[in-house]
């Protein structure tokens, strides 16, 4: 199974892909009674098939490209999905912190990821007024992160000890603790996915993510992706 491990305790797997870059033509050569020829230059078509991608790909004929698809399992810090779960046309299954405890897991930044300079993106800016960050002050308040994360955990464990619903004790949990989802779309709905979540204005964790799933869009569809990817 293709797996990344991303941030500290994260992961994207594949679970499974359909479709190729052939089902794409083929798919769209059902307004024709045809179907897939060849990548290679032929009758009539000095592209060969190449040509009829590029084409569907440049004019949005974009359908052909819902004919193929992709599922992963994410495990990732709840923030991350806050974004994620934008995306309201994918579909998700995540794991429900009513039903059973989601494990002691949280997400703790590197004082690089902190100290990774805001460049034209107001999002990721530090507060109008605030010092200039050092790697010392990110280091010192990383750790006041790390101690309120176990005290987050001493709450919330106690919490069901003592017999309070699930429901409620995870409330003592902040948006790093690390939660699980599959997610499935087909690759139109990814490509779409990965034009807002790979660009530099995504927030670093989930780009993280997207960047994982491009390569293996890259992998299993390659010359979709390189289409994709021409400038
Ligand atoms: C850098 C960045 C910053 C962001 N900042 C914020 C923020 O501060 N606050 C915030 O709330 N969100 C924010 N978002 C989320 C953003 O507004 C979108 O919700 C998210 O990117 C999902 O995009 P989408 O709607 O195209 O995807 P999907 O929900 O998957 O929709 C796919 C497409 O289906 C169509 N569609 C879906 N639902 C509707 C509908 N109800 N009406 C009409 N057409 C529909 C649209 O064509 C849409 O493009 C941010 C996103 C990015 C990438």
């Amino acid at each position: 199974m293709t797996e990344f491990k991303l941030l500290d305790h994260g992961y994207l797997k594949l679970v499974e892909s359909w479709g190729t870059d052939e089902r794409i033509i083929e798919a769209a050569r059902m307004s024709t009674g045809g179907g897939f020829v060849s990548w290679e230059p032929y009758d009539g078509h000095p592209k060969g098939d190449a040509g009829l991608l590029e084409f569907l790909w440049t004019k949005k004929h974009a359908t052909p490209f819902e004919m193929c698809g992709l599922v992963f399992e994410v495990h990732a810090p709840i923030s991350v999905y806050r974004e994620w779960h934008r995306h309201r046309t994918q579909s998700y299954n995540e794991a429900s912190a009513r039903y059973a405890p989601l494990p002691s897991l949280d997400y703790v930044p590197t004082v690089d990821r902190c100290m990774i300079a805001a460049e034209k993106n107001k999002q990721a800016a530090a507060m109008e007024g605030a010092d200039e960050l050092t790697a010392d002050a990110a280091y010192r308040w990383l750790r006041d992160l790390e101690e309120l994360f176990n005290h987050s955990q001493r709450v919330y464990s106690s919490g069901l000890n003592c017999g309070i619903p699930k429901e409620i004790a995870r409330g003592a949990l902040t948006v790093h603790r690390y939660s699980k989802m599959r997610v499935s779309a087909n690759l139109r709905n990814w490509l779409a996915f990965l034009t807002l979540r790979m660009d530099t204005n995504a927030q670093w964790e989930i780009r993280q993510y997207a960047n994982a799933i491009g390569e293996v869009i890259a992998q299993t569809f390659p010359r979709t992706w390189s289409l994709f990817k021409k400038p």
